[in-house]
């Protein structure tokens, strides 16, 4: 038997057992004539002493070993003199007896240990001695337990887990496909799924009822921060329901792992908004409700008074920033900046201060103060509050009032990763209107389907019309971040069919890519409706972060590369003739 126990696991009760242990060095001490080693696995860390009296053989032996040795120890547990608070095991140490070197380690390029000396680059080559450290460790047991829970709770609710699978044609839902040569189909592709969209929707037509996948997904995306190629989602899909029978199923999902997994009681039922509250009194459609600070339309106090800025846009919309009717011209000044960056995108910012004496502001040139003071409280400001006002496109400029919301609430500290405020956003438009390729996009995807009572606008052939069209669509957001979203779907080959005219994708096209599920809808199809959620963030935010990297365990660069397998990489010549397969691309 290598070990009797772990090095997470012996207290204060068990001093005066004889234990065996095993691990890795974390690091050893020596002072005066005692060595101390910090013992690690998985379960914790253990200080092992070798004491003054110890055989000559054994203190040389102690005072051999590096940093990452593995080695199993013999010893008695006492307890310890200067006590540890902080590990679970700080109050005892081993008295050893012996020490066998199972196998040595080269010296690791960087500190393992609760805070490493290692850059992210390093620590990304070695992920395998990164996964040591104990914040990886507590993310993917945090991750494995979330796991366990969702698993129990869909079980419980009558869910079969059922795999689909990951070579399969193109699925489009925005993003480019990764795609994989067919060796015994020359010239022939699959593709790895963006999700088991089509899939899910099969297993109803199949009559699973409910099914769920945590699953692997995979998405070829120019990598924004935080995003990975492939990701896992908690993948779900339900027969015979309405929008209100899948969020409230979901709803309880996520009650149980906030309660589960966090001691933390989410509101029931939750909260639920609009797309359309969201994006005007929010400017996001995941808003952050930690705090207030909402946008407030004042274009009709704002225009009539000279002032052409105003004058010349369709929107003016203000957010109130509690408590800062202080800040000085630098701090304006660098605020106006921040907002014109490309990020944000605003051409300038217009202040209110609202302070004991009176308002003061950038446009008081055009204004009285009375008019000043109306704009101010139409934005919700109260004494000492900064007003920020920007203007142009409605849409556009709610969503850098959006940017500019979160950022203040980070400078005021009002976004605590302790706290969280869960809601669903609904009643998103089914359709977006892209000007740059003049036609319309799926808003969550192609197989979402319109809300009943907006039918007739769904087979108008007016723009105006379809940009009506609202979805039982919806998505779950938590703390400014969206964790997953879904819809009610087609069920009816026609509409599906009415779908994809409106995408603009010929019926040739339609049939090429999509000809198995509207095939599959004439075959008496349910109505059905699900969604999905990022498995990844979702462990994130529960782990208090947000980046999802430390979730994952083996996770890629924002290049999109593995560098510890240092992947992609190229292939042999003959592995790209067995696959006809010829590169254009350029390398030295
Ligand atoms: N397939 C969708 C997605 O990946 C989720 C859903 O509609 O169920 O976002």
């Amino acid at each position: 038997m290598y070990r009797t126990v772990t090095c997470g696991e012996l207290r204060i009760e068990n001093a005066g057992q004889h234990v065996v242990l095993a691990g890795w060095v974390q690091k050893s001490r020596k002072l005066g004539a005692m060595t101390f080693i910090d013992l690690r696995d998985r379960y914790g860390i253990t200080q092992l002493v070798v004491s003054a009296g110890a055989s000559e053989e054994l203190q040389a032996q102690a005072n051999s070993l590096g940093r990452e040795y593995v080695i199993q120890v013999e010893g008695t547990v006492l307890e310890r003199q200067s006590k540890n608070s902080k590990i679970p095991t700080g109050d005892i140490e081993i008295e050893l007896q012996s020490i066998n070197i199972l196998n040595k380690s080269v010296t690791p390029p960087f500190t393992i240990e609760e805070v490493s000396d290692g850059g992210e680059d390093l620590r990304a080559k070695y992920r395998y001695l990164d996964l040591r450290r104990g914040p990886l460790q507590r993310a993917l047991k945090l991750r494995h337990r979330m796991a366990h829970e969702i698993r129990n709770y869909l079980d419980s609710k009558g869910f079969l887990e059922i795999e689909t699978p990951y070579l399969i044609k193109s699925t489009p839902e925005g993003a480019r496909d990764f795609v994989v040569p067919s060796r015994m189909n020359p010239g022939e592709f699959y593709a790895l799924p963006q999700s088991p969209q089509t899939f899910k929707q099969l297993l109803m037509v199949a009559g699973y009822d409910r099914y769920f996948q945590i699953v692997r997904c995979f998405r070829d995306e120019d990598l924004r921060a935080d995003r990975q190629p492939e990701f896992t989602q908690i993948d779900c899909e339900m027969s015979f329901v309405e929008q209100e029978d899948v969020l409230e199923t979901f709803e309880g999902m996520m009650r149980q792992l906030f309660k589960n997994v966090l001691d933390i009681d989410i509101p029931n039922p939750l909260r639920r908004m609009s797309w359309y509250d969201a994006m005007d009194n929010y400017g996001s459609d995941k808003p952050d409700v930690r705090f207030g600070m909402e946008i407030h339309e004042i274009t009709s106090l704002a225009q009539g008074h000279g002032f052409s800025l105003f004058d010349s846009v369709p929107y003016v919309g203000a957010i109130a920033v509690e408590g800062c009717a202080e800040y000085t011209r630098k701090q304006l000044d660098e605020l106006t900046e921040w907002v014109k960056r490309p990020q944000v995108g605003a051409k300038g910012l217009i202040y209110i201060k609202v302070g004991a004496e009176g308002v003061k502001s950038s446009v008081d040139k055009y204004f009285s103060p009375e008019q000043v003071k109306a704009i101010a409280d139409a934005a919700g400001a109260k004494t000492g509050d900064l007003v920020l006002i920007l203007c142009g496109a409605k849409r556009k400029t709610q969503t850098q009032l959006g940017v500019l919301r979160i950022e203040m609430g980070n400078r005021l500290g009002l976004r605590d990763p302790k706290v969280f405020a869960p809601l669903w956003i609904v009643d998103f438009p089914l359709l977006e209107w892209d000007d740059e390729t003049n036609r319309f996009y799926a808003m969550h995807h192609p197989f979402t389907a319109p809300k009943p009572e907006h039918m007739d606008w769904f087979y108008s052939d007016k723009k105006e019309d379809l940009e009506r069209v609202c979805a039982n669509a919806y998505d779950f957001v938590l703390n400014g971040t969206e964790l997953g979203g879904g819809s009610i779907r087609i069920h009816n080959a026609d509409l599906q069919k009415r779908m994809f005219e409106v995408l603009g994708i010929s019926k040739e096209d339609a049939e090429y890519k999509f000809g198995f599920i509207i095939n599959a809808f004439k075959f008496g199809a349910p109505p059905h409706g699900g969604l999905a959620f990022g498995f990844d963030r979702v462990c994130a935010l529960f782990g208090g972060q947000e980046t999802i990297r430390d979730y994952i365990a083996f996770p890629k660069n924002n290049m999109g590369r593995d560098v510890m397998i240092d992947s992609p990489s190229l292939i042999d010549q003959s592995q790209m003739d067995e696959l006809y397969l010829q590169s254009t691309a350029k390398h030295e």
